[in-house]
């Protein structure tokens, strides 16, 4: 591990074949989120608050099977085999879906939210071990990181869909299924670079006593899957789930912690209050699939600056092409600040992300005063307000998952990765009900009726940032005590 860790020039050559992995993942997992929404209204015939109701339900299961995927990662499997069974598991489950996607949409889900769980914050730690704990090109590992996941996004979230409203729901899923492979075969063909990097923590065990674990941890997969498919598709025990794993988490996270020293605790109990910041900006941000893409499907021109847009598309693709394009620059700004001893720590930085936040629902909000009297808006400023969160999600997303890596013991790396998104997950259920909240229900409701109700919507979230930002910001100096040396 050393001799990777003490490579020269900016990233570590490791980091490219996370880096497409992870991108090719993405492709799969961006492609059928895209398609789920729609797919359900429009080929499972549900209503579209049922809809949104239950793609939130998805997103939550997938982001909060990622605290199981770390967890067994650290205890039992490793990085490695945790991500190559998760990968097999979406590889599966994309082809259920493409063999018949009605009759099976909910056995498909299931194997992909166990797969992401097992894939997803796995090859993220494992980006983490690259670096030595105090290597200061860790942050511009993981933007890299961050840039390889949006070209996954950006081409899945596009592609899929188009296909699959267009051709054929089939191939569309088949499409991600068999991208995932390429990001398997990826992963296999270059493991062997990582020394013994994401190797089973069990090493010391008998051969014979590590496979059982191991194939007990394979077979309790396979058994969840029909509970998965049952929690998936009922609102009732979505609602139950979120309700119980947050605590039993933090519980657990308690329970381990009697292990550590006071020190590694307080870095600890850092970890957990970005983790808590970060629920409340998922759920804003992710209004993107949900009620956003509802707003820009009713209230939005196709007209960018004379061009023909379709208004959907932009919502979907908008945020992953200014991260690929900003990411860098982000990078090189904070290196330039780092070079003149001012740049701001995570804490302020998440602290920005939440003011980035603010102003962009303030600039969809304002939307409403460029609309035609028929409720229709401007593209050019809805992209805008997407330009504007995109740096927001820059100071806080990749940073996050560096962060992670720095405040967590090396035992607990894959569980505390876990939380992180486990964050999402509740990011994506509240994001779910705020949509909801939005949103008008009489069918009658004109366009303008619509597009005054979710600015509403979005002025008000514009208030809630700015005041975590401006609260993190004041409690900056508290959580940098808790971090002590980790910047
Ligand atoms: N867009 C990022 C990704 O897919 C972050 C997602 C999240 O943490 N909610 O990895």
């Amino acid at each position: 591990i050393q001799d990777i860790q003490n490579f020269e020039g900016k990233y570590p050559k490791q980091l490219w074949y996370l880096f497409f992995s992870e991108m090719w993942e993405r492709f799969c997992f961006y492609g059928m989120r895209g398609m789920l929404t729609f797919f359900m209204v429009d080929q499972l015939l549900m209503k579209e608050d049922v809809a949104n109701l239950q793609y939130g339900a998805t997103q939550a299961f997938v982001y909060a099977f990622t605290f199981v995927g770390g967890l067994f990662a650290d205890k039992i499997l490793g990085y490695r085999k945790s991500l190559f069974w998760g990968g097999i598991m979406m590889i599966i489950g994309s082809i259920i879906l493409a063999i018949d996607p009605k009759q099976f949409f909910f056995l498909g889900i299931a194997f992909t939210v166990i797969g992401t769980g097992f894939f997803k914050p796995n090859i993220s730690t494992m980006v983490g071990t690259l670096y030595k704990a105090d290597d200061s090109r860790r942050d511009a590992g993981f933007s890299l990181f961050y840039s390889g996941i949006n070209i996954g996004a950006l081409l899945g979230g596009y592609v899929c869909i188009d296909i699959g409203k267009n051709y054929s729901w089939s191939i569309a899923f088949g499409l991600a299924g068999i991208v995932m492979i390429i990001s398997l075969v990826t992963f296999m063909f270059t493991q062997k670079n990582m020394a013994t990097i994401g190797l089973s923590p069990l090493l010391h065990l008998q051969d014979s006593k590590r496979k059982s674990y191991e194939y007990a941890t394979y077979i309790g997969t396979l058994l969840a899957i029909p509970l998965i498919m049952t929690m998936v598709s009922s609102p009732e025990y979505t609602n139950y789930f979120m309700y119980t794993i947050g605590p039993i988490t933090l519980l657990y996270l308690a329970y381990e912690m009697r292990n550590f020293s006071l020190q590694e605790n307080k870095k600890l109990i850092a970890a957990l209050i970005f983790i808590l910041f970060s629920i409340f900006f998922w759920a804003f941000f992710e209004q993107s699939g949900g009620s956003l893409s509802l707003f820009a499907a009713n209230n939005l021109e196709n007209d960018f600056l004379g061009i023909n847009l379709e208004p959907n598309g932009v919502n979907n693709a908008a945020n992953s092409l200014f991260v690929i394009i900003f990411a860098p620059l982000l990078g090189l700004i904070w290196v330039w600040l780092n070079v003149r001893k001012v740049e701001p720590n995570t804490v302020v930085k998440f602290g920005l992300g939440f003011l980035f936040l603010a102003l962009a629902f303030y600039t969809f909000y304002s939307t409403r005063f460029f609309a035609n009297i028929d409720g229709l808006t401007s593209l050019e400023v809805f992209t805008l307000a997407y330009f504007i969160i995109t740096f927001g999600e820059l100071c806080l997303s990749p940073i996050g998952l560096s962060i992670m890596t720095k405040l967590s013991p090396d035992k607990l790396q894959g569980m505390m990765m876990g939380m992180w998104f486990l964050a999402s997950a509740y990011g994506q259920y509240v994001a779910g009900i705020l949509g909801a909240g939005m949103s008008i229900t009489n069918e009658n409701a004109t366009k303008s009726e619509k597009l005054i109700a979710y600015t509403d919507g979005y002025q008000q979230l514009a208030i809630y940032a700015l005041i975590a930002g401006v609260v993190l910001i004041v409690i900056s100096p508290l959580v940098r005590k808790l971090m002590q040396d980790v910047k």
